[in-house]
């Protein structure tokens, strides 16, 4: 399928996502539809450009027609003060199913190949991110906390991101991400209302059993730091149908540090590598032991304990540590893979420099235009930035004029930018005749050249 389809279904799938809720604004303030603004905010991400709907406004008093409607179906474009209300009413859970869509497409038209780890599983890294932080800027899906000498409150919103991830590929595709959110306390006789910190391991586990069984199909190996590595936690990945590699220390996980014994750890010895970086020799030690309890009971979940350890040799003959990890994994380690099963763990360091600055980056640009909300805004627009995210690299993977495009300009800040200048400038009928302009440095088409001066 060509990229120019996948992306109008897409755009079709939000819109319809957006008529699953109801719609209960009445009297004469109906012009705008739920799909304009939610379409409207995603444009924003989906084009990398915050002022993208102030030139598209004027565009269609100039010209009677603008890019929301040709390239994203919208019928009209609110005003920022009216998408943040009509986006404050909704919550992210009808988008979220767009991200599964959008891993199964990638899968089915694209090149999933590099995804593809372990001989043929896919790496999920899970983490979490707080992604709002104000003192004075609050709604009621804040998580608060009281910090600073005189223990104000502070108000912030985290998720767990759920990012599919591969050792050595640059890309990243972003899943559904779950909130953490505050809760009541049902059993707080004294204050109904008191809330209760919900934590981010409580929100994986509610991500596990939104999508455990869904996401089974591709035979996931779940990523994460030594938060994650808990009996009940691996217990549920191992329900899920799916295998566990999560980083352990010796602080957090005695017991499994405790049942270690020299005697039994299998070592590859040192290795000699040279790293592609630094194009310097490296040695690297890879040593395992398997049949560990994560925890001192009977039922405990077993696995494997894995380190790694890279050093280099100075000049004066001593060497020095640069790297050293540990690891815990339900995955069967044997001398054949244990070097690849290393460094499928430390893939999940990819969750936060390929996703998580790309998100802070641009996101906060948005709040801007679109600010905080008192319901779910913040969360909404959160997911709009990630689905956002998931359909370039789905679009990146993919044969086509996008692909095409995006080589040509190399730097992906380059790219956006000339994608900016031309929808200020031009409307385009479709989005093949803009990706040809970019392309071929062709004319946009002269009937629907924009008047603004
Ligand atoms: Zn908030």
């Amino acid at each position: 399928m060509k990229p120019s389809k996948l992306l109008r279904d897409a755009l079709k799938r939000i819109r319809s996502a957006a008529g699953t809720f109801e719609d209960n604004r009445r009297g004469p303030n109906l012009r705008y539809t739920l799909a304009d603004a939610v379409l409207s905010a995603f444009a924003c991400f989906f084009l990398q450009s915050p002022s993208f709907l102030a030139f598209q406004r004027r565009m269609e008093d100039d010209v009677g027609r603008s890019t929301c409607q040709t390239l994203f179906g919208m019928q009209g474009i609110p005003s920022d003060g009216q998408i943040r209300n009509l986006l404050d009413r909704l919550v992210p859970d009808s988008f979220q199913r767009l991200f599964l869509h959008l891993l199964d497409t990638l899968r089915s038209n694209g090149d999933f190949s590099p995804f593809v780890r372990l001989r043929d599983r896919i790496l999920v890294a899970l983490d979490g991110i707080e992604f709002h932080s104000s003192r004075t800027i609050h709604c009621k899906q804040c998580s608060s906390r009281r910090t600073g000498k005189d223990k104000r409150p502070s108000f912030f919103h985290t998720m767990v991101a759920a990012v599919v991830v591969a050792p050595g590929h640059n890309r990243v595709v972003p899943l559904m991400p779950e909130f953490v959110r505050t809760q009541d306390d049902p059993g707080d006789q004294h204050s109904v209302r008191r809330r209760k910190q919900d934590c981010e391991i409580n929100a994986a586990k509610r991500w596990l059993t939104k999508w455990g069984a869904r996401m089974a199909r591709y035979r996931p190996v779940y990523l994460g730091d030594a938060l994650y590595a808990t009996h009940p936690f691996c217990q549920q990945v191992l329900h899920a149908g799916a295998d566990f590699l999560f980083v352990v220390k010796p602080k957090s996980h005695q017991t499994l540090f405790k049942f270690l014994h020299e005697r039994y750890i299998q070592s590859t010895g040192w290795i000699r590598v040279q790293n592609k970086k630094t194009r310097r020799y490296e040695e690297h030690c890879y040593r395992w032991m398997t049949d560990l309890p994560i925890r001192n009971t009977d039922d405990a979940v077993h696995g494997t304990w894995v380190e790694k350890t890279v050093r280099v040799r100075q000049k004066q003959g001593t060497y020095k540590q640069t790297f050293y990890t540990t690891l815990f994994t339900s995955l069967t380690v044997t001398r054949h893979n244990v070097q690849e099963v290393a460094l499928c763990g430390r893939a999940r360091w990819k969750i936060e420099n390929e996703c998580f600055n790309l998100l802070a980056r641009h996101g906060q640009n948005f709040k801007h235009n679109f600010g905080h909300g008192k319901n779910g805004l913040a969360n909404l627009l959160a997911t709009l930035n990630l689905l956002a995210f998931a359909l370039h690299t789905m679009l990146d993977q993919v044969k086509g004029l996008w692909r095409q495009c995006r080589a040509s300009y190399q730097v992906r800040r380059a790219f956006f930018q000339e994608v900016r200048v031309l929808t200020t400038r031009y409307c385009f009928p479709d989005w093949r005749s803009l990706w040809e302009s970019m392309l071929y440095r062709r004319s946009p088409p002269l009937a629907l050249s924009a008047a603004r001066a």
